[in-house]
């Protein structure tokens, strides 16, 4: 019998899946069905990186699940499906932990769509599907917002009317499933660390940092939506809340045309007026993704700078994301500006990609580590059956 657990990441148009066996950190199998809907496409691979034959539905996330399923099942015929685990990007202000989806699970996160629209409804398609499709197999829902609940308030609040503040209106901070694996990681490789006070710059199409101490969320770059902070691929990072309002007011813009703006328009994209993609405005060489590249880096130097104030200090900073586990360049040139803060790196380092890449003497240690947010998720799966016997080697 092949026991496993399955892992679930649903966005608006792509579902990211993960199998893991009962035990251990490899997975039998990842894959991503990309483009859902009418020219949908599924591509899944084993644990060493053969395709698996995949085909089926693909106009909706319930006929992508079964596609993904229905390759399993050919590949391992004794498969038994132990739990499935979904990345679920809002859990709200009290959900500290994953927790086992029922019928008032699901009713109460559906209360949160609105603070996270492009993202929370998807998620929740992910799981009704999910617990259509194998009605006796545990749901557990593991919230990017739930690793941020230890910030005091002075992190996870606005400066606005009191009242807002129990609506609702608070800094959540994301990311959360990648922050957790990554204290985890630095607990296990360099437990001194762990124990102090840690920046980890989770840069990748979405692009966050957090602050911890001794392995705790203290602040995060984000706030109450995804939007806040860095800039991203194309979504904004911290902006002047008064630009908003002249949006509104002197444009006569939307919402909704606002919404597009800020998530799909900006940021890198919206900068460079090319591309979303840190690898293609690296090769561009044209002064508007100089400028781009600039920005970012100049924001990230900031960001670290304010967190380091959080935290009343730093040692040690840890890159991870696609950008921060690949970008020697974008590494090299946040990092270039923080030697007041003890960050030096060793240029040979960073370019072997080594895992520390500070030199000897740096009173800061600089780290990459590479991020594994579906583990995190199978991990809390696994906890949910009380299978949590997993310990990474
Ligand atoms: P993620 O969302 O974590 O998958 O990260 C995607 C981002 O990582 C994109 O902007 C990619 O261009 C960037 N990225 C991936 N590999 C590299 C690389 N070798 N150099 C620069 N950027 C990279």
């Amino acid at each position: 019998m092949t026991r496993a657990v399955l892992t679930l990441n649903a966005g608006s148009s792509s579902l990211k899946v993960a199998l893991f066996p009962e035990t251990g950190d490899q997975p039998l199998a990842v894959g991503l069905a990309d483009r859902i809907g009418p020219d949908g496409v599924l591509k899944l691979k084993d644990a060493t990186g053969a395709p698996l034959a995949a085909s089926g539905d693909l106009t909706s996330h319930a006929g992508a699940i079964a596609a993904v399923i229905d390759s399993f099942r050919a590949q391992w015929p004794d498969l038994e499906l132990l739990a499935i685990g979904h990345r679920v990007v809002h859990g709200g202000a009290d959900n500290t932990r994953p927790v086992t989806v029922d019928d008032a699970v699901l009713t109460d996160l559906e209360r949160l769509s609105p603070f996270a629209p492009l993202h929370q409804p998807h998620n929740l398609a992910g799981i009704r599907a999910a617990m259509a499709a194998f009605p006796g197999v545990p749901q557990v829902a593991c919230f990017d917002t739930a690793f941020h609940r230890t910030n005091p308030k002075v992190s996870d609040s606005f400066a606005l009317p009191r009242a807002l503040y129990d609506d609702g209106v608070r800094r959540y901070g994301f990311h959360g499933l990648s922050y957790d694996y990554i204290a985890g990681e630095l607990a296990r490789r360099a437990p001194h660390l762990a124990e102090g006070r840690v920046i980890v710059a989770h840069l990748g199409n979405g692009a966050s940092m957090c602050a911890l101490q001794a392995g705790r969320s203290m602040a995060s770059t984000m706030g109450f939506t995804a939007l806040d902070g860095l800039p991203m691929g194309t979504r904004c990072g911290q902006v002047d809340p008064g630009v908003l309002l002249y949006l509104m007011d002197q444009k006569g813009m939307t919402a909704a045309e606002i919404t597009d703006l800020l998530y799909r328009q900006s940021g890198l994209l919206g900068l460079s007026g090319l591309s979303n993609d840190m690898r293609t405005l690296e090769a561009a060489g044209t002064p508007e993704a100089a400028e781009a590249i600039d920005y970012f880096v100049f924001r990230c130097q900031r960001e670290v700078g304010s967190l380091a104030a959080a935290l009343g200090g730093i040692d040690a900073l840890i890159f991870c994301g696609g950008i921060g586990e690949n970008s020697r360049l974008i590494r090299a040139r946040i990092c270039e500006r923080l030697g007041w803060m003890g960050i030096d790196i060793d240029p040979a380092r960073n370019a072997a990609n080594d895992a520390v890449i500070s030199t000897d003497q740096a009173r800061t240690t600089v780290m990459v580590i590479a991020t594994n947010e579906e583990l995190v998720i199978a991990r809390a799966a696994r906890a949910a059956l009380g299978l949590a016997r997993n310990v990474a080697e």
